[in-house]
Formats: structure tokens, sequence, C-alpha cells
């Protein structure tokens, strides 16, 4: 298989051309920095929560395009979920990269299916766990 066709869907490519949700937000209640310190990619997580609900989120970041697209599409997941259903999508996304014979992508996570051929690149599974561990992080409360 051609590992740049592999990995680099055109939606990743747009994702990281153009991040959806960036930027920072004005009333954020939750906010975590990430960085993988294996690529260099850093992502700073804001959210804004009210009454459990993930009312707002934004990112800013820098690295390569798999963390950076990774993170776009997570948040373009986020709004309206309550805080809850954010923990269990973060853990089906971690349970899906991490398991290569995982044959479907679980629906919920929509766009995010497009990094399939990240799981075949242990190294880069990093790059695209990055925003998700942030975002635990922030909820967290670290
Ligand atoms: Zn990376």
């Amino acid at each position: 298989m051609d590992d740049e066709e592999d990995l680099y869907k055109e939606i990743i490519v747009d994702h990281s051309q153009s991040p959806r949700n960036q930027g920072k937000l004005e009333h954020a209640t939750h906010h975590h920095h990430g960085y993988n310190p294996l690529c260099g990619d850093e992502i700073e997580l804001q959210l804004q929560v009210e009454n459990d609900l993930i009312e707002g989120v934004a990112f800013q970041g820098s690295g390569c395009a798999i963390s950076q697209a990774s993170a776009s599409m997570l948040t373009q997941q986020l709004k309206g979920k309550t805080t809850a259903e954010a923990t269990a999508l973060i853990s089906t996304f971690k349970t899906w990269m991490k398991d290569r014979q995982a044959p479907e992508c679980p629906g919920e996570l929509g766009d995010v299916e497009a990094l399939s051929g990240v799981r075949n690149y242990p190294v880069r599974i990093k790059c695209a766990l990055l925003a998700w561990t942030t975002l635990e992080q922030a909820l967290a409360g670290n």
C-alpha cells in the first residue's frame, strides 16, 4: 500500500489546512496543553462547559498534519455533548485506534474514520491520539 496515500487522505489534508474550531474561547472553563515529544506536536485545547454540556470548544496547535487534523475532527464532534458522552467518545476512539484488526469505525466518530490508515503506523498513533488525550486531561481538570 502506498504510505502517503494511506495516511494523508483528502479529508485529513483538508482538516489540517483549514482546522475547524481553531482559536480561543472568551469564557473557557477547561483547558489543557498537550504535547507529543515524539513528533513535536502541540495542542492547546479549550472547552466551555455549562451544566455538564460542552457549549464551546476551540484549539490552537502546531505540528504534523495527522495531529492537527485529528484535533480538528475531534472538536467537530464535541459541541452539545455531555462530558460523559465526550469521555465515552475518547474511549471509543482509543480502542479503535489501538486495534488494527477492528474492522469498522464506530459511526459516532464521523470524519475521524479518515484516520484509519494511521493505525498501521504505530509511531503516528501518538499524533492522532494527542488531541484526545488532551481533551481527557482538560475534562479531568488538569
Ligand atoms: Zn505528529
